[in-house]
């Protein structure tokens, strides 16, 4: 910032006054060239109506002119005829308006003493006429009216100034106000918003677009902030799981079996952490944008089959039913890898959450012509109307106890709909408590196989 500029208050109040200014120097101008111009006309008009009386008067005898002359206020004049003078007022005379000449215009003259006079004339074949007058009244009229102005216009303009600066600081006060407040939201106090006077004027939008980014800034911040205090959590439970079964190893004097019991529970531990690594890191990889996807034509069908042959075994252990229904392969450009985690959190969940001998399906199909889906369907215990729209998030468990029992880390839904998201899709939820649930899986189909 150039340290040296003008505050905005100052630029407008400058800006302001300037405009004004030009308006008012212009309308002056005018107005002094309108009033000049109109008392020489009235005053040509008067020599005009005089010059045509003196020819009249010309016209009858000397005796006449003399007679105009004695009129009290008529112009000075002079007339000759063929050269020679006929009557010449004495004023004439006086003033030395000889010198002035004859022209059919009217013009001004200045006398040698410096006085100025209008002078019309009407030379004719042999007699010629001139009139004149003084102009003192016309020019002292001129003159005030441009004294006038000289005062009148330098104080309208510092008076534009002054109320430019004023207005400018009224205007612009909801801007200092709206300063003061930012400069001291810090990260502890992003509750704060700024004043918002009313909220349809441009400052009042301002005022609420920032407010909404901020917002938007408290609840990353807020999310950040129990993401760290769950992550940590979730850290510290296996490491004092290892502490704890590391301190009693030591304490006593164990055999061989034993010590590989408390090693084997141990590893347990350390594969817990790596999973909670695993799943934090891939988390933050796809929340940086870092993980390219590599989009193919992916037959839905053959990869639910694949990934329900992978966790067979978990279903075997439990006794479920796990099969993936039969059907026409359903196509969808996506990346293999990726759906395929998503799909595989999921299943994992239904097989983790079905009691023994339970039955899970997966169903490939597709809803309409251009969506393709996966239906998990579960008779697990359900997920409670109150829980369904929380799940996805960081960490969130229905049931602690029984998430980390099963060996849960709260991260295989977030996962799985980022998996999905990636993808262009969604993931729906359809749940009947004690009855089981569906998670769905909506992808665009793509109409034909693989190109
Ligand atoms: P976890 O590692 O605990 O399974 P998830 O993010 O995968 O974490 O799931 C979050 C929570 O959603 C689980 O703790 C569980 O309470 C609930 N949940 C997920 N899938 C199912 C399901 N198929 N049946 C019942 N509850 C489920």
């Amino acid at each position: 910032m150039n340290p040296v500029a003008p505050s905005v208050r100052v630029r407008l109040a400058l800006w302001h006054a300037g405009t004004l200014a030009l308006i008012i120097v212009a309308f002056s101008a005018g107005m002094f060239f309108f009033v000049q111009e109109w008392l020489y006309r009235d005053l040509d008009r008067q020599l005009g109506s005089e010059l045509t009386a003196v020819a009249a008067a010309q016209r009858e005898s000397v005796e006449e002119l003399r007679e105009l002359e004695t009129q009290v206020g008529f112009a000075f004049f002079e007339v000759t005829q063929d050269g020679k003078l006929l009557h010449r007022t004495a004023d004439w005379a006086r003033s030395g308006l000889g010198a002035a000449g004859l022209t059919p215009a009217p013009r001004s003259w200045k006398s040698p003493e410096g006085r100025w006079y209008r002078v019309a004339g009407m030379p004719g074949p042999s007699v010629h006429a001139v009139v004149a007058r003084r102009e003192t009244f016309l020019r002292g009229t001129l003159r005030t009216l441009a004294m006038g102005l000289s005062i009148g216009v330098p104080i309208a303009i510092g008076l534009a100034l002054a109320g430019g600066y004023f207005l400018a600081g009224r205007v612009l006060e909801p801007i200092g106000a709206m300063a003061d407040r930012a400069r001291r939201i810090t990260a502890d106090s992003l509750g704060e918003r700024l004043p918002v006077g009313d909220p349809r004027d441009e400052f009042g939008r301002l005022a609420t677009v920032f407010n909404d980014a901020l917002s938007r800034v408290q609840g990353s911040f807020e999310q950040l902030r129990r993401f760290t205090a769950d992550a940590s959590h979730e850290l510290r439970t296996p490491l004092t799981a290892m502490r704890s079964v590391g301190e009693v190893a030591l304490q006593k004097s164990l055999d061989p079996a034993a010590c590989r019991d408390a090693i084997g529970s141990m590893l347990e531990e350390v594969e817990r952490l790596t999973r909670l690594v695993e799943s934090l890191l891939t988390l933050t990889r796809a929340e940086a944008g870092a993980i390219r996807l590599q989009s193919e034509s992916v037959d839905l069908r053959a990869l639910a089959a694949d990934v329900a042959d992978h966790l067979d075994v978990l279903a075997d252990e439990k006794e479920q039913r796990l099969r993936v229904e039969p059907g026409e392969p359903v196509f969808a450009d996506c990346d293999a890898g990726i759906l395929r985690q998503g799909l595989t959190n999921l299943l994992h969940n239904a097989i983790k959450y079905t009691p023994a001998r339970g039955e899970i399906r997966v169903v490939v199909g597709s809803p309409s012509a251009s969506l393709a889906s996966i239906e998990i369907h579960d008779t697990g215990p359900g997920i409670p109307p109150e829980h369904r729209a929380r799940i996805f998030e960081r960490f969130y468990r229905v049931d602690e106890g029984r998430s980390r029992d099963a060996g849960g880390l709260g991260l295989g839904l977030p996962i799985a709909l980022w998996a999905v998201k990636a993808n262009g899709g969604s993931i729906e939820l359809e749940s009947e408590e004690g009855e089981g649930s569906l998670f769905r899986i909506v992808l665009p189909r793509k109409r034909e196989g693989p190109v």
